[in-house]
């Protein structure tokens, strides 16, 4: 019987032939079938990735070599990433039916590396969203309490990791969508510095703000991916030339490190108590590994979900503008209408009521009458927030913080108050706002039974130092 632990391990096997990749895409198309309440796919490529196995098998019966760092890896992609030939809609209407032209270039890696692509996974539409209740699929339920939200907006693909149902999964983090996700379900969730993975073939929400991130269950599986989809692109300007580490043979590490903390995060009134007691209690482990643990005088908590908001709603309005009608998926067919009929009955029968809402916010932000207003003062608080984390890498190693400030939440919980539901945002949007890369490890649980994580934040391309410090707390 197949099962899996790590990508270590399971190469150790392929090798050993005591395992094929087979094996394995046939273990977790069953587990897909069974697990289908909890919504995570939206579509699965069994044939195609059945075929790729047989072909992966054959290699190494050829040559007696795994024929790339992922090979026969099984992973799942988040419903905004493109894979030639296959469905990608952003769990929108806009976009139902639209096929994919070209390979995201994180996946044109993954392929080339070996990796199985198994399907493609539920999410927020337009990956706006911190529950996974906006999407035009349905939600997608918390394995651990089908009552309860995965999180949002990579719901399905955090979901698809923490019930077995893939190896890794890829989604995107804006504000924390993998993070976010990741800490409700009780795995762990990665996004690397802006800049680090291209986002040519990821589905634009703030371009500015969006990374690809990982989800898996083991640092070194993190690592290993990270290594093979990272790095410069011709097909995206914005991603940097820094030169990729080897991440997956140097994740152990025991270094001590200058561990900070923000106060007023700890002290905000919106934490649950339970989490508020097991991070600090968590300091006195920290320490006895050696690290040095110490507050960090930051004083911008409260501007960072505002900022977050203008910004990435304003980039969000640019993006969404190209969804008309005309040159994709969904259209208003109604016989004789005039062109700006045309699209606003498209647009407004193709988007959901959250990006609609999200559209108006930020075309309003940069209107000429408020723009000074909200948009200008926003790109001054992310100023600051850059000038301050300069200074505070400038003494600290890392960053920690709660991942979010409560545990996964139940359905309809904060649909109708989107202040409560942007507010779960308030831990993770300044990594985005930053640039910098950041991680939730799943260290506890809280006393409703519930996972919850802790969130480590490093400077620009410092991941290693995350992925060391990730593998020292998580014992792997
Ligand atoms: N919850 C945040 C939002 O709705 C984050 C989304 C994301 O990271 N894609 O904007």
């Amino acid at each position: 019987m197949f099962s899996f632990h790590s990508i270590q391990q399971y190469h150790k096997e392929l090798i050993n032939s005591t395992t094929t990749c087979v094996a394995a895409v046939d273990f977790f198309l069953a587990r897909i079938e069974t697990s289908k309440h909890l919504n995570a796919y939206t579509e699965v490529y069994a044939a195609a990735a059945k075929e790729r196995a047989l072909a992966l098998d054959a290699a190494f019966t050829n040559t007696g070599q795994l024929s790339g760092p992922l090979h026969g890896v099984v992973i799942a992609l988040k419903d905004v990433i493109c894979y030639k030939d296959h469905t990608v809609t952003a769990a929108s209407k806009i976009l139902k039916g639209f096929t994919a032209t070209y390979n995201a270039t994180a996946v044109e890696r993954l392929l080339k590396a070996g990796a199985i692509i198994i399907g493609n996974c539920n999410c927020d539409e337009f990956a706006m969203g911190s529950s996974n209740e906006n999407s035009c699929y349905g939600k997608t339920l918390n394995a651990l309490d089908n009552d309860r939200v995965p999180g949002g907006s990579s719901g399905g693909s955090a979901v698809a990791v923490q019930a077995g149902l893939c190896m890794a999964s890829l989604g995107s983090d804006t504000g924390g969508s993998v993070r976010q996700p990741a800490d409700f379900c009780g795995i762990i969730g990665f996004k690397p510095t802006y800049g680090r993975i291209s986002r040519y073939g990821l589905i634009a929400y703030g371009s500015s703000f969006d990374q690809i991130g990982i989800f898996g269950t083991q640092i070194k599986d993190i690592a290993l991916i990270l290594e093979v989809i990272a790095g410069q692109d011709d097909y995206d300007a914005t991603v940097a030339t820094e030169p990729v580490p080897a991440y997956s043979t140097l994740t152990a590490s025991n270094k001590p490190l200058k561990i900070g903390f923000f106060e007023e995060a700890l002290n905000h009134p919106g934490l649950d108590p339970v989490i508020h007691k097991g991070i600090t209690a968590y300091f006195t482990d920290l320490k006895a590994m050696g690290h040095t643990v110490e507050p960090v005088n930051f004083g911008l908590l409260d501007y960072i979900v505002p900022a977050y908001y203008v910004l990435t709603t304003a980039e969000a309005s640019s993006n969404l503008s190209r969804y008309d009608g005309v040159k994709y998926g969904y259209r208003d067919n109604t016989p004789g209408v005039e062109l700006t009929d045309f699209y606003k009955n498209t647009r407004s029968a193709g988007f959901g009521r959250e990006v609609k809402k999200r559209i108006l916010l930020g075309t309003f932000v940069l209107s000429a009458g408020y723009f000074d207003a909200y948009f200008t003062q926003a790109q001054k608080v992310r100023n600051l927030l850059f000038e301050k984390t300069k200074l505070i890498f400038k003494d600290f190693d890392i960053l920690i913080l709660p991942t979010v400030p409560s545990t996964a939440f139940k359905f309809g919980e904060k649909t109708d108050d989107p202040i409560a539901m942007y507010l779960a945002d308030i831990y993770t949007v300044y990594a985005n706002l930053t640039g910098i890369p950041a991680i939730s490890l799943p260290l506890f649980r809280h006393d409703n039974g519930m996972p919850y994580g802790l969130q480590a934040m490093a400077n620009h391309f410092s991941e290693l130092s995350l992925l060391q410090l990730s593998q020292q707390l998580l014992k792997q």
